[in-house]
């Protein structure tokens, strides 16, 4: 706009037609009035523009149903869930990472990189360096930051300006302050679920400059469950009733709050589960009996490193008995399962086919009684967990195919409009489709 002196044209043209009426007020104060107009006008547009970025940076509640299989919704039994998903996002499943195990793929979810690349490549890591062992159940070991090699969206985004709280997550305890969201609460696993609910309304009640905007919380029936009487049980479908009550009595928590209208929700599970049994067992430590190896863990995936026998020996004595598995060493293990490039992948990895358990011996084990497991390839639909969003960032009634969860992380960093890490394995194009 061509400027005159102090004034644009517009101003003078202005000026000119209330001439008298201004004439008459700054011979009468003695102040200037245009400057003085404009300043007000100015200081207004800007605190306007403040209040609009401030009430517009956007809230989101990531709930996870610890191994909700993505058919447990076709079940008739989530009207919760189901009038939610119809009016938002509604994905086909939710593809987790090998191995589709809890802290694996809560690491992926949370940091957009396949277990290799953020460390936690199982529930239980062994730390050949050190000696450590990393065990979900161990509380020291699950706060040590040094297991942890991705960084969290928790930690992106309060390095970003934007208030983090966890009811909830593995990696959300880590004992490095800059790592953790601002809340956090030390896991409990009897943690009653309206008490989960109720710190979340709690903590969206806080004062603005204190409240978070991003909120992960975490439910395990759906997993306990599955493991005990398996997804086909009357069992699991009274689990699947329970987390869609907590569901319809989160959501109308949230629809009660002033700030209802910038609440997104995102709904998905870690990964499915299938049906096992005591008859489908493979004793590996019987297969390798006479050569010295290392057996680590049981059940869909077993590591081994060699204790005296040469690798080739041991792969060699899976190999030639390859039933119902598979053996891989480990930097041929295939591609598509993104599991050869950390250190504390054992040598040799051995992959139960789908229902089947590797045991290492005949004692008694856990597995023993268990009716389903999850931990398999992660391509299998058994194992593909559920997704689904509304909001509004998310588009309305929208439907789409399977979703891979390490495209999440860069997915909130969209919604939150901060920068992501650029060294994950997530890609925004992947899954941008179902935002607005
Ligand atoms: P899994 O089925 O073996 O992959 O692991 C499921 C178990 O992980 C649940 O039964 C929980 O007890 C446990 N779990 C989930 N989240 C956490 C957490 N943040 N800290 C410790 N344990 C957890
Ligand atoms: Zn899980
Ligand atoms: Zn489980």
């Amino acid at each position: 706009m061509p400027k005159a002196g102090n004034f644009y044209i517009e101003d003078i043209k202005l000026y000119h037609s209330k001439k008298s009426f201004f004439t008459f007020v700054h011979n009468i104060l003695n102040i200037n009035y245009y400057g003085a107009m404009k300043k007000i006008f100015i200081l207004l547009v800007l605190t306007f523009q403040l209040n609009i970025l401030a009430g517009g940076k956007p809230y989101l509640i990531l709930v996870s149903f610890d191994a909700f299989r993505w058919d447990y919704m076709e079940r008739g039994l989530t009207p919760n869930l189901d009038k939610f998903a119809s009016e938002g996002v509604n994905s086909l499943s939710l593809e987790p990472c090998f191995p589709s195990k809890t802290f694996p793929n809560h690491m992926s979810i949370i940091t957009g990189m396949y277990p290799q690349n953020h460390g936690i490549i199982h529930n239980t890591i062994y730390n050949r360096f050190t000696e450590k062992t990393y065990k979900m159940s161990d509380s020291n070991e699950v706060r040590d930051p040094r297991w942890y090699l991705g960084e969290p969206f928790w930690e992106t985004a309060e390095r970003q300006g934007i208030t983090t709280a966890s009811y909830f997550w593995p990696g959300s305890e880590m004992k490095l302050d800059y790592r953790r969201p601002t809340y956090f609460l030390p896991y409990d696993h009897d943690c009653p679920e309206d008490k989960k609910i109720a710190g979340i309304i709690d903590w969206l009640s806080l004062p603005e400059s204190q409240r978070p905007h991003f909120i992960t919380v975490y439910f395990h029936e759906t997993d306990d469950d599955g493991h005990n009487f398996g997804p086909n049980s009357p069992e699991i479908n009274r689990s699947i009733v329970k987390l869609d009550s907590i569901a319809g009595l989160l959501l109308s928590s949230l629809s009660k709050l002033p700030i209802k209208d910038s609440i997104n929700v995102v709904f998905l599970s870690d990964h499915g589960m299938t049906e096992i049994s005591k008859e489908r067992q493979i004793n590996i430590g019987k297969i390798l009996d006479g050569l010295k190896a290392k057996l680590f863990d049981s059940g869909p995936v077993m590591m081994i490193s060699p204790s005296g026998s040469s690798v080739d020996s041991l792969y060699d004595r899976l190999k030639k008995n390859e039933i119902n598995y598979q053996v891989y060493k480990r930097e041929e293990v295939p591609a598509n399962l993104h599991f050869s490039e950390n250190p504390f992948i054992a040598e040799i990895v051995v992959i139960a086919d789908m229902g089947w358990t590797l045991v290492q011996n005949n004692k008694r084990e856990y597995y023993s009684d268990s009716k389903g497991n999850h931990g398999y390839d992660n391509h299998h639909l058994d194992m593909n967990g559920f997704f689904i969003a509304n909001g509004p960032a998310f588009k309305s009634n929208y439907q789409t195919g399977t979703i891979r969860n390490i495209d999440i992380y860069p997915m909130l960093c969209k919604i939150f409009n901060i920068f992501p890490k650029s060294n994950i394995d997530g890609k925004l194009e992947r899954i941008e489709q179902i935002l607005k």
